[in-house]
């Protein structure tokens, strides 16, 4: 099956933004476009691009923030296109982990196969393990770990803790747990999620970890940023 990558274009300029995503659906990419940065955090969230090209200068915050942040949870490949061309805007991007550096105007080749680059790489280094609050997870053997012992979770609480560790710091409805977990319409069942996070809770403690599964109340669930 030939899964189309998705690359989220953070771009304000709608004539650049809608320029870039031509290129990229042309070259059999699925194109995303977020014109704010309040917007691409959240769609970097909710649909997991596999690439993002990102603009410096945005209406609400400066990319770089966005740069920031996202590299607090993520190695996504990040390549930066900006009209800043000094070497320390530069460095200063790098610096925070975007992964390459294009001035505008650019070449559409050179973006093209850069893109292409990022891709490859990506996919050489796949990310089996990543860490949130203090939990190790392997994407491979679909487990957790605190510290050298791993936490015994069923498939579901497991599918659960992933799902919201990789979107730490958001918050989701029990619905939207169960349908982004379970892919089921979140009216179904979702009363399940409540009896799971229990016993996540209950496992979570019993192996020493501390609470990083949140309630915020009348909202939903959360999984805790600091690690
Ligand atoms: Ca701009």
């Amino acid at each position: 099956m030939n899964i189309r990558e998705k690359i989220l274009v953070i771009e304000d300029e709608k004539s650049i933004a809608r320029f870039i995503s031509t290129i990229l659906t042309a070259n059999g990419y699925e194109a995303m476009r977020a014109a704010s940065g309040a917007e691409a955090m959240s769609m970097i969230s909710s649909h997991c691009p596999d690439l993002v090209i990102l603009d410096l200068g945005l209406p609400d915050m400066d990319g770089l923030d966005i740069l920031r942040q996202l590299r607090s949870w993520s190695t996504l490949p990040v390549v930066v296109v900006s009209a800043r061309s000094h070497e320390r805007d530069k460095v200063a991007a790098l610096d925070l982990g975007a992964d390459d550096y294009l001035t505008k105007p650019f070449r559409l080749g050179e973006l093209r196969a850069r893109v292409a680059a990022h891709l490859r790489r990506q996919h050489r280094t796949p990310q089996h393990r990543f860490r949130r609050g203090g939990l190790d997870f392997d994407l491979g053997e679909k487990a957790v770990y605190w510290g050298e012992q791993p936490v015994k979770l069923t498939r579901g609480e497991y599918a659960i803790c992933e799902y919201l560790a990789l979107h730490s710091g958001q918050t989701f409805s029990k619905e939207q747990i169960y349908e982004a977990v379970f892919g089921f319409d979140g009216t179904a069942d979702s009363s399940a999620i409540t009896e799971h996070i229990k016993n996540i809770r209950a496992k979570l403690r019993a192996a020493g970890a501390g609470e990083v599964l949140q309630t915020i109340w009348g909202v939903g669930y959360q999984w805790q940023n600091e690690s």
